[in-house]
């Protein structure tokens, strides 16, 4: 591949995976990329002389101006059991790490949140965090059930919020401090209940680059979906067609809140 422009002056791109199968399961199709689909991508990344990092480098980097030259940081959400059957192993064999986002409360089960879709993924049990946790991966928070925290009572989420933390931390023994909103949702609310929680950060979807001044508690990823080829990956990486985020959310995404809260006053959703 002919090289591409360097990328955008203080960009960095945070990349959020999800299902890593060769088998993609119905509704959940978009989410799930294949192993040689995300082996092309890595390998990409390395050509192209990016550094594929967790998120805790990524904020140990930029607490200690010690970011490697072209940052990408890798996330999978979710915690299904194929991160380590298909994903890690991948990662590993390129010496490389990442940040897995964990439902807790379907640990060891199936992907309880996707059930009204007709997906019921099976998730990593907690041994098999353990053991992904020890061989270098980073293991972070992503709620119990997996709701629209947004859109929950303040009690309520603080609670799918701070257990899971208390749930993660139990079976790893060691702390759990990063969290990513389930579907990516938040308010301002919701970030100051993960910061109440005792979290360092938070990821958000927004799709979009970080970068070094980027909000903490709303790190802007970008989704990578089941069509997202080495061009694609290619283009993000160099900031071609893709936006650095802004500080404030968009008034979509407001106006998108109010009528999630409407349509679904317990909170309850998908994916
Ligand atoms: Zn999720």
């Amino acid at each position: 591949m002919s090289p591409l422009a360097p990328p955008v002056a203080g960009a960095i791109p945070v990349l959020l995976y999800h299902s890593v199968s060769d088998t993609p399961v119905g509704a959940f199709g978009p989410f799930t990329v294949s192993r040689a689909q995300l082996a092309a991508h890595l390998d990409l990344m390395l050509e192209q002389g990016f550094r594929p990092i967790t998120v805790r480098q990524l904020l140990d980097g930029l607490a200690t101006g010690g970011l490697p030259p072209k940052p990408v940081v890798l996330t999978f959400d979710d915690g299904f059991a194929d991160f380590a059957a298909n994903a890690w192993p991948l990662l590993t064999d390129r010496g490389l790490a990442a940040t897995l986002y964990v439902t807790a409360g379907d640990l060891g089960g199936r992907s309880e949140w996707l059930a009204s879709s007709g997906v019921r993924l099976p998730m990593l049990s907690p041994r098999e965090i353990a053991d992904l946790a020890a061989d270098g991966c980073e293991i972070g928070a992503h709620s119990m059930t997996h709701p629209h925290l947004d859109c929950l009572p303040h009690a309520v989420a603080y609670e799918e919020i701070r257990t899971s933390k208390d749930v993660l931390e139990q079976v790893l023994g060691q702390p759990v401090d990063t969290f990513a909103y389930p579907h990516g949702y938040h308010s301002r609310a919701t970030k100051e209940l993960v910061i109440a929680a005792g979290y360092r950060s938070a990821t958000a979807v927004r799709n979009a680059l970080s970068h070094a001044d980027d909000d903490r508690y709303a790190i802007a990823r970008v989704t990578v979906t089941s069509d997202v080829g080495t061009a694609d990956i290619a283009r993000v990486l160099a900031g071609i067609g893709v936006r650095t985020a802004s500080p404030r959310e968009s008034w979509q995404t407001s106006v998108w809140r109010q009528a999630r809260r409407m349509a679904r006053p317990s909170g309850a959703g998908r994916r």
